[in-house]
């Protein structure tokens, strides 16, 4: 039985886990990390615990929906008492990112701005596309509720990253985040990243190739944030036995 430890338990998609966790025959909740107290119930087996390292301790592998700053001490504690770690926060910084890496140095570290299977395949679509449609504007559209924090989405930047190398080019130079008054032409490597917000939308994505005469639009529609949830549990499942690494959820899936 693997014990799993959740980082974020309070939160949407944390709450989720703690439900589907109960449905797995080869896992079981062990502990769950917070800042003050649960303002729920739960099973008295479950260590709930402010401190890291009997957070820690007390797990075989660590899940993690929480905040940027919050997966940083994360990051920098199972750096001095090593977990696998399912890393599923977005909006990290490049600082931040550097931490996984060096985690993964030492611990399995999966790491995932989506934890869903269409986004798995999507990406690899929006890569082979960009690769085939040579001289189509790409155009990339997030929505997302309104409680969501950072902007653009995990997920449209690393769309927006397999668009970018399925034509060769460094994604840092070529996106833009917003268009406001008189910006002139489209260049033709620009690749856009458009967020809106509003009402309870969990998740939607749209990569668009955009050409005269023609246009072909990919969209992926989460409709339950327990697509991710039970997503996390399948990537701590298979990422329990792994050798240390970076992993991403395209290894776990095993798609080409
Ligand atoms: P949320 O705001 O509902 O939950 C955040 C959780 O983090 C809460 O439990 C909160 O108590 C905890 N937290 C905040 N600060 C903390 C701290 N300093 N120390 C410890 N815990 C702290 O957010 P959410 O909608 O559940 O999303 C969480 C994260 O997961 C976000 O970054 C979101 O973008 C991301 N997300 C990822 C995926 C994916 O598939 N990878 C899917 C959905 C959301």
């Amino acid at each position: 039985m693997i014990k799993i430890g959740v980082f974020g338990a309070s939160g949407r998609v944390g709450k989720l886990l703690l439900e589907n966790i109960k449905d797995e025959k080869d896992m079981s909740l062990s502990t769950v990390f917070v800042r003050s107290s649960l303002d729920f119930s739960i099973d008295p087996s479950v260590l709930v615990t402010s401190d890291m390292h009997s957070f820690l301790n007390g797990c075989d592998i660590v899940i993690d929906f929480s905040l940027p700053e919050a997966c940083e001490t994360l990051l920098e504690e199972a750096i001095k008492t090593p977990k696998p770690l399912v890393i599923g926060t977005t909006g990290l910084s490049p600082h931040q990112i550097n931490l996984l890496k060096q985690a993964s140095e030492i611990m399995p570290v999966l790491y995932a701005t989506n934890m869903s299977l269409g986004v798995a395949l999507l990406n690899k679509l929006v890569y082979q596309a960009s690769a085939a449609l040579d001289g189509f504007d790409i155009e990339i559209v997030e929505m997302h509720h309104r409680h969501k924090k950072d902007a653009p989405s995990g997920t449209a930047l690393t769309l927006s990253e397999s668009a970018a190398s399925g034509r060769g080019l460094d994604i840092n130079k070529v996106r833009v985040s917003g268009r406001d008054g008189n910006i002139g032409e489209r260049t033709e490597d620009e690749i856009s990243v458009m967020a809106l917000r509003g009402g309870d939308i969990v998740g939607r994505h749209t990569v668009g190739f955009y050409n005269d005469g023609e246009f072909i639009e990919l969209n992926h529609t989460a409709t339950s944030r327990s697509t991710f949830s039970k997503g996390a549990l399948r990537a701590a499942n298979w990422l329990s036995d792994k050798e240390a690494g970076l992993y991403s959820i395209s290894d776990c899936l095993e798609i080409d």
